[in-house]
């Protein structure tokens, strides 16, 4: 067989695969749902394998960028380095190594105009609705505009972490002054001079806050649960760095592969609870307490009780110091209450503000809500996944024919980039699609009984692993299971999905269902 070696933008050849001189075989109708960074590696996908006239990519929004158009609040940037939190072959002339919103978005804007992907996109439309329809093997989804538009294959690319949540707080919406969560900054309000409480101490919090400090004119935090922060090893890049970076063959890919090695066995270490592992996060998230904080009363308020990668570990040079400010006061009991004029912590204090910040995360385990997805005999995804979801792969649900997921079930990562593990997925989705192209099968979906396997098996792999030990964190479900994570190192996940097991599936032909039976849970 041929062969077509794909070139890395710096000039190293990264991958040859297959080349087929013309795609054969049926052509598919595919929806892509979401033009974030999953949807995106999907669409790059289907061009590599000469598929891109199949794909219409639909969001909601009006323009590609999915939660990097979203998020603009001060500070926001990326606490995975950009060498891998960037597509494979799509290098880029980064600022720095952490990179920041603006680059990012810009980025993924590039990627986007350079393929050309535009002429596939139908932008400003959100689906509210999928139905498999048996009888012709299609997928009908359902426009919020009410438009329908016909799929023999729907990818759900919307993204883990877009579902903000505020918490439902006693008074919550009696507040009188700006009260927004960091993923709809409110930018036409303006913080100078105010009293402003920042709510949550998460990856988002600790990047506004220092940023913020500067301005108000008093800020309090709203702490229920320490975490632990480290260093951030970040760097601007020189004029020479970026030079060598994009114009000598191979270096950015150089780079990309040393960063990703040390965060799948130096970082991924301390998720499996390897005590040197943890010994040195506890040393560096100590050591940068001590660093930016004198007082000792606040040094131990903030100082983190649960263990290392339990949650997610923040980075931050800036966020201790920021919190030392005389201006600036720590609550480390969280909030009880929302009053017309602040709120009442939950050690009973009664703080006053002009603005609110719900630094209070995301819902990742309905990732796909509020959209309905209706599949074979009458079964519905989000009564299906009521307690947890679970995929076979990650990315396909028995009872939802030619339906797959990217970033969904069991596909996050707490040590290295989502970016790869979208491409991975991308990929095995661009196989499985072609099991249908041969004019015998019309759909395609995972058994009951591998997808139950996968999923005994996510949860065994989860026992052992930091972030089973105890804390609370947006990784596990109301049930206490983690349906977010991949229980592995990326490079795991990737050979797993490498090629697919028609074993693992039904085919068949229109007219006919899969003959497993779907769990519905009470
Ligand atoms: P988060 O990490 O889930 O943090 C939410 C914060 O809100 C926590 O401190 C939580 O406290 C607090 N909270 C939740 N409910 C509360 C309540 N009822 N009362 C008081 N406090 C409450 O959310 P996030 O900061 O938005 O980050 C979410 C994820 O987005 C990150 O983990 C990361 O994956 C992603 N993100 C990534 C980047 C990046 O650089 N790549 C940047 C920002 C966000 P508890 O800990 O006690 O629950």
């Amino acid at each position: 067989m041929r062969h077509r070696t794909v070139v890395h933008s710096s000039g190293m050849p990264i991958l040859r695969i297959p080349r087929r001189s013309r795609p054969s075989g049926r052509k598919l109708r595919v929806v892509i749902v979401g033009a974030g960074f999953s949807g995106i590696a999907m669409a790059l996908a289907m061009k590599r394998a000469g598929r891109a006239d199949e794909m219409l990519i639909v969001d909601a929004a009006d323009e590609f960028g999915g939660t990097w158009r979203d998020n603009t609040y001060p500070g926001c940037a990326c606490d995975v380095p950009s060498p891998v939190y960037s597509l494979e072959g799509e290098g880029s002339d980064w600022p720095r190594f952490f990179a920041e919103q603006p680059d990012i978005l810009a980025y993924i804007l590039r990627v986007v105009d350079k393929h050309g992907l535009r002429r596939y996109a139908r932008l400003g439309t959100e689906i509210t609705e999928q139905r498999w329809d048996p009888d012709t093997a299609t997928w009908t989804l359902d426009t919020a505009d009410g438009d329908t538009i016909t799929a023999d294959v729907v990818i759900n690319a919307v993204g883990p972490l877009t579902k903000a949540v505020i918490p439902d707080l006693p008074g919550r919406d009696r507040f009188e002054g700006p009260a927004f969560h960091t993923a709809h900054w409110r930018h036409d309000v303006d913080l100078a001079g105010k009293r402003v409480g920042v709510i949550g101490t998460g990856a988002s919090a600790v990047q506004i806050i220092p940023e913020i400090v500067d301005d108000v004119a008093a800020l309090e935090v709203f702490q229920r649960t320490p975490s632990w922060v480290l260093p951030k090893p970040d760097r601007v890049f020189s004029s020479v760095e970026r030079a060598l970076l994009t114009r000598v063959p191979g270096a950015q890919w150089l780079v990309r592969t040393v960063t990703n090695q040390i965060l799948e066995h130096g970082v991924w270490r301390m998720l499996e609870r390897n005590r040197f592992a943890s010994g040195n996060v506890r040393r560096a998230g100590l050591a940068n307490i001590r660093k930016g904080i004198s007082d000792p009363a606040l040094r131990a308020a903030v100082t983190p009780t649960i263990e290392p990668g339990c949650k997610r570990i923040l980075m931050s040079n800036t966020y201790y110091p920021a919190l030392a400010r005389d201006h600036v006061a720590v609550h480390p009991s969280g909030v009880a209450e929302v009053t017309p004029t602040g709120v009442v912590t939950a050690d009973g204090d009664v703080v006053d503000l002009d603005v609110i910040v719900w630094g209070t995360g995301f819902d990742a385990h309905k990732f796909w809500a509020p959209m309905k997805v209706h599949g074979r005999d009458g079964l519905e995804l989000g009564e299906v996944w009521r307690r947890a979801s679970t995929a076979f792969n990650s990315v396909s649900a028995p009872g939802f024919p030619n339906t797959f997921f990217l970033l969904g079930p069991n596909s996050g990562t707490g040590h290295n980039s989502v970016v790869m593990v979208a491409e991975a997925q991308a990929d095995y989705v661009v196989k499985a699609m072609d099991v249908l192209r041969d004019g015998t099968v019309d759909w395609v979906e995972p058994t009951v009984e591998a997808t139950r396997a996968y999923a005994d098996e996510m949860a065994t792999r989860h026992e052992d692993l930091v972030w089973a030990s105890g804390c609370g964190s947006w990784y596990l479900n109301d049930e206490g299971v983690n349906d977010v994570l991949y229980p592995g190192p990326v490079g795991h996940y990737q050979r797993r999905v490498a090629d697919f097991d028609r074993s693992a599936h039904h085919l068949g032909r229109k007219g006919v269902v899969a003959p497993d039976e779907v769990a519905v849970p009470a």
